[in-house]
């Protein structure tokens, strides 16, 4: 049968608005063989797209690069950023924006491939990527979103035919990425850096006009900017750290303005609680660790600030006192998210001065007990036991907490329901998520749709979840690769 719909392309290019500065149009880079491994039904139907309507053939040229779409000419997009501290000029270097994509909703998308070949960003890099790399984005990606937390999604990753060659060998692959934008902190960095201030003044403007509309009605809009992009990453380091997520590499050009998740390279979900846990092998000084990670964001927001400065006032020393009243806000904030966060963790409906003391006390004895971040929460909420369960001041913790639980009107069925839909199930373990890309690179694409399929619905606490919740018995040293 063949109904004939239309695929559901709505399609555009706002960003070639900006100045030409800001990207680079490309043709798309030919690859052998491509071949769609994985795609994402759910999401392309949320973009107002029948795949289904597509030949496997046409499906692998979109989504392996080898075809544009509509017409539209792919761009790699110009940035900068702080890489561990030290300023770089950068950009895409493997990456290609293929176009926008209007949602039946009226959102608007980017559609981004990634490991699509050398651009003019590539430095010495080759511009492509490896297949496990890309599906460990994609398994993450996904696993964000199950949990509520903003982030880029996966539409389909496709293996080229083309090997990449790393230490070895590598089956090359594409990923296409799904993201509100791929504005980043470091967009702003290099229009600073390049001081025009017409080009800055561009980027904010269409910054605003994409993310921040209702910016527009304020008296000073560039710093109503400010203060929304500051009010989202603090949203979204508390959602980081009340699942227990490192990023791993939160250099300011991987900090979008859109207050989404981006750019899964070493990143991973922490097993046993230790606020100094690090993941990257190549985060040697601990920068990017667990417990690092909303001052880092703070940090990364302060050089967001800085390139605001020129549209903030005429004055330098005004602008900078504007740019501190907002920024000096992050902490509270974050904290503020934080504990609204934790309060649903433990079941709390209502405040209490003391509730602070009650959640980092918990946290000090899970640190102390190595305790896995996740089943402590997971069996409070299915009243199980724990190693740790035994120790006394655990025993004496839980007592002050059942009776917090008491000064709060609701029943036990509410506080256990609050506590499922806050407290995950099931997290992307990390020897799981290796076992899943170790069969993926054989050909074996089980136990990862397997492992996708449970990740979906993270709060839904079904029996199939049970077998994935085991942490690895050393969780603690594992390392991640950034897997370029
Ligand atoms: P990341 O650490 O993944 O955020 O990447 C930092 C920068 O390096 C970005 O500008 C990337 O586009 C670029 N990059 C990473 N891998 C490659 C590659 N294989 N070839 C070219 N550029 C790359
Ligand atoms: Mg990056």
């Amino acid at each position: 049968m063949n109904t004939q719909q239309p695929i559901g392309w709505n399609l555009g290019m706002s960003y070639v608005e900006l100045p030409e500065s800001f990207y680079s149009e490309m043709e798309p880079n030919q690859v052998s063989s491509p071949q769609v491994v994985l795609l994402n039904d759910q999401l392309a139907a949320t973009l107002g797209l029948n795949l289904e309507q597509l030949q496997s053939t046409d499906m692998a040229a979109i989504f392996a690069g080898n075809e544009k779409l509509e017409g539209i000419e792919p761009i790699a997009q110009a940035y900068a950023g702080h890489q561990f501290g030290n300023f770089t000029m950068l950009g895409d270097g493997r990456a290609l924006l293929l176009g926008e994509q209007t949602t039946p909703q009226g959102n608007l998308v980017d559609i981004q491939l990634k490991g699509s070949g050398r651009t003019p960003y590539s430095r010495g890099g080759d511009g492509r990527a490896a297949l496990g790399p890309m599906l460990r984005e994609y398994l993450i990606s996904e696993a964000m979103h199950g949990l509520g937390i903003p982030t880029t999604r996966s539409l389909a990753v496709a293996v080229t035919g083309e090997p990449v060659l790393r230490e070895i060998a590598l089956t090359g692959a594409v990923l296409t990425r799904i993201a509100s934008s791929h504005l980043r902190v470091g967009t702003f960095q290099y229009a600073a850096a390049r001081r025009v201030r017409e080009d800055l003044q561009a980027l904010a403007d269409y910054t605003i006009k994409r993310h921040y509309p209702a910016a527009l009605h304020e008296e000073h809009p560039y710093l109503a900017l400010l203060e929304k992009v500051i009010e989202r990453q603090a949203s979204l380091l508390a959602k980081w750290q009340l699942a227990g997520f490192i990023h791993g590499v939160m250099n300011t050009d991987n900090m979008t303005i859109s207050g989404e998740t981006i750019d899964y390279g070493p990143c991973a979900f922490m097993d046993m609680y230790n606020p100094a846990t690090v993941f990257s092998s190549i985060d040697v000084q601990g920068r990017y660790s667990y417990r690092n990670q909303p001052g880092i964001a703070e940090w990364n927001l302060t050089r967001f600030a800085e390139t605001l400065l020129p549209l903030l006032h005429d004055n330098q020393e005004e602008a900078v006192k504007l740019a501190e009243s907002k920024l000096s806000e992050f902490a509270r904030l974050y904290v503020t998210e934080w504990m609204a966060g934790m309060r649903a963790k433990l079941g709390l409906f209502n405040e209490e001065e003391q509730d602070e003391t009650l959640v980092k006390d918990l946290l000090d004895i899970m640190n102390e007990q190595q305790a896995d971040y996740t089943n402590t929460f997971r069996s409070l909420t299915l009243d199980q036991s724990e190693k740790m369960f035994n120790a006394p001041e655990f025993i004496e913790w839980k007592e002050r907490w059942t009776a917090r639980l008491q000064r709060q009107p609701n029943d036990r069925e509410a506080v256990k329901m609050r506590m499922k839909q806050h407290n995950p199930s099931v997290i992307p373990r990390n020897h799981r998520v290796e076992e899943a890309l170790q069969a993926a690179e054989t050909g074996d694409m089980r136990p990862f749709l397997k492992l996708l399929n449970v990740l979906e619905n993270p709060y839904a606490y079904t029996a199939e979840q049970e077998e994935y919740t085991e942490p690895l018995s050393d969780g603690g040293s594992f390392q991640t690769y950034c897997g370029t």
